[in-house]
């Protein structure tokens, strides 16, 4: 479902209200008048968005992503709640994301992360137990 057929059904729903409203105040000053003749004159059935949203921006247009050979080897906390679950298939578990900075230099991390890595390497078991109530399990 797009966001324009939500909204659509969004704004005829609420116009569908405002019909009754007309009908019942209105209806023996406009004679003939009813919620289907006023749906059928003025039911919506596009919406056209005038400039760009911000939510379309990032819909339509991902951020340029850097290789995974020069990205940033840290883990970091990500979303809230963070990403925390045993992956089967590789069995081991995942913690939280990959930082999307590129390396720095020769080293493994960023300018940001070759300081300190406060939630450890990607890939490896996170030196503190903070991800572990996040824990869940796609399969159950
Ligand atoms: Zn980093």
């Amino acid at each position: 479902m797009s966001l324009d057929s939500i909204l659509v059904s969004l704004l005829n729903r609420d116009m569908e209200q405002i019909f009754r409203e007309i009908v019942n105040d209105y209806n023996d000053k406009v004679p003939g008048m009813t919620i289907e003749s006023l749906n059928k004159m003025f039911k919506i059935s596009d919406v056209k968005r005038i400039g760009e949203s911000k939510l379309t921006d990032s819909f339509e247009k991902p951020k340029e992503k850097i290789s995974d050979t020069c990205r940033c080897m840290a883990r970091i906390w990500g979303s809230t709640p963070p990403v925390a679950y045993y992956c089967h298939k590789k069995s081991k578990y995942i913690y939280g994301e990959r930082c999307t900075r590129p390396k720095k230099g020769n080293g493994d991390y960023c300018g940001l992360h070759i300081k300190n890595i406060p939630h450890g390497r990607f890939g490896e078991l996170p030196p503190h137990e903070h991800f572990e109530k996040y824990l869940v399990t796609p399969d159950s």
